[in-house]
């Protein structure tokens, strides 16, 4: 690591970035919001083995802009409004070059107490801009703790769990273990809970419609716990959304979380999209009931302009260190106030972490808790003027209410055919997104095809929103005045 060739790369490389992002804004037509690339593109035009000798970094940036750039979907185009978004910022780019550049791995305290103490403190920050009840913070027992993504930190916590009940109702109790989710829950919960131990048939996903908006109903909920104990099963987790991916549907956490309570079953609120916007006062109330959770994610990296990857967890106690605690020799050490050191170690699944901290701070201090709400309301604001344009078009319906930056849309089926209507809604989503100019996604809810408009990406304005929907429209015209359906 020679400090002046890292100087002077460096540099190249910043106006490299700087310079995608200006094109990106200055020349769309040259990215292809989603790439247009034909799978095994790349091994054409890569040779079969690494060189045996250096290459110059400028060869390499050049490949860079031909072969690499044409394979990628630009998340961060102002046209994207696919899945959701992935916000970087300038804060957030400058929070991973300087975790990269300083390169520590704060698995234990001792290892990087700043590492490990900035983690701690941030997130008391970010738990206190949520208003997350006190024992969710470090100074009331409990805390946060940074995971990579919304899986591993559903992961972790359905371990912390399952250990806990079985420490109650004895280890050979596994196959009675039953978990509650709704059907529209993200599939990394399924995920977990197989990873966990947990029986496929024991994870109850309960039916979700149009007239709770897609929110789980907590009477579902309390009948199958009601029927799940009749028959001797052990029910101890729930995983409630706030913002699912498909709808970004609300679960109502305020009754969902006395059940929870009143059966001593885990609740974790699953709020790795929409947990984002609780900064705001006004968005707070969707978390209201969250008292009575154990754990709460959200995904820094999806709303919150802290770039790829970013994912903080709160739980309460120490029930997550009892379930991931290990103390090999080779890690022991010795510090004064032992007990009141935290080691991240213990709270996932690696022992090897990242100093993402660092990123979450800067995004903090450099835009600071009022700018970033008004990021996100800027996004929820545009999606609303999406949903008017959306709305004001007979041929089109907007299919769900919106809470946040998400708006559910189709076009209407013609004399009632649906499966007509779903046909066309696909092909307009594939048209649309064969253009490069714009992309969007879809999801399917009670059986219709639904086409997703998210905003999320840093650089959408208006002129971005205006021109999606000028686009959709143009394509859409093709079904209508054919009336070919
Ligand atoms: N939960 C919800 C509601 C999500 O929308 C997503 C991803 O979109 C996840 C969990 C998974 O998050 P990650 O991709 O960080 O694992």
């Amino acid at each position: 690591m020679d400090s002046e060739v890292l100087r002077e790369q460096g540099h190249i490389m910043v106006d490299f970035i700087a310079d995608y992002y200006k094109n990106l804004e200055d020349s769309p037509q040259d990215f292809p919001v989603l790439s247009q690339v034909q799978p095994g593109y790349l091994r054409d035009m890569l040779p079969d083995s690494a060189p045996d000798h250096p290459e110059p970094l400028k060869e390499l940036l050049d490949d860079v802009s031909k072969k690499i750039i044409p394979g990628l979907t630009h998340w961060q185009s102002p046209s994207y409004f696919a899945y959701y978004a992935s916000s970087t910022s300038v804060a957030g780019f400058l929070g991973e070059m300087l975790s990269a550049g300083l390169s520590v791995v704060g698995f234990t305290w001792l290892t990087s107490p700043a590492a490990t103490e900035l983690e701690v403190i941030v997130l008391d920050w970010l738990a206190k801009l949520l208003q997350l009840p006190d024992n969710f913070l470090s100074t009331g027992n409990g805390g946060g703790v940074i995971q990579g993504t919304g899986c591993e930190a559903v992961l972790v916590v359905v371990l912390a769990a399952r250990d806990r009940i079985m420490k109650k109702v004895g280890k050979t109790s596994l196959s009675q273990l039953v978990v509650y989710a709704s059907d529209q829950t993200h599939s990394s919960f399924r995920k977990a809970c197989l990873i966990g131990g947990i029986h496929e048939e024991n994870i109850r996903l309960l039916k979700t419609d149009s007239s709770t908006n897609y929110g789980m109903p907590p009477k579902s909920v309390e009948e199958a716990i009601s029927s799940d104990l009749a028959e001797g099963f052990i029910p101890f987790f729930i995983c409630a959304t706030v913002g699912t991916t498909s709808s970004a549907a609300v679960d109502p956490l305020v009754p969902l979380g006395k059940i929870a309570k009143n059966y001593g079953i885990w609740m974790h609120v699953d709020a790795a999209y929409a947990g984002n916007a609780c900064i705001c006062p006004e968005f707070r109330k969707y978390i209201d009931g969250v008292e009575n959770a154990d754990s709460i994610n959200i995904n820094a990296h999806k709303w919150l302009f802290a770039n790829q990857t970013c994912s903080p967890l709160w739980v309460k106690v120490g029930t997550l260190i009892n379930a991931l605690k290990t103390n090999p020799e080779y890690l022991e050490y010795k510090v004064s106030k032992r007990n009141e050191v935290v080691n991240y170690k213990d709270w996932q699944i690696s022992l090897s972490r990242r100093f993402r901290s660092l990123k979450l701070w800067m995004v903090l201090r450099l835009y600071g808790a009022e700018n970033l709400r008004n990021f996100i309301r800027d996004h929820v604001n545009l999606a609303r003027h999406f949903e008017d344009y959306v709305a004001q078009d007979a041929h089109f319906e907007v299919v769900t209410t919106r809470y946040f930056s998400l708006v559910c849309f189709r076009l209407v089926p013609v004399d009632g055919d649906e499966d007509k209507c779903n046909e066309r809604n696909r092909e307009l989503l594939a048209t649309v997104n064969s253009t490069g100019q714009i992309f969007i996604s879809h999801t399917v809810l009670s059986g219709k095809f639904i086409l997703r408009f998210a905003v999320g990406a840093p650089l959408t304005e208006e002129k971005h929103v205006t021109e999606a929907w000028r686009i959709i429209q143009k394509h859409a015209s093709k079904f209508i005045h054919k009336k070919k359906y």
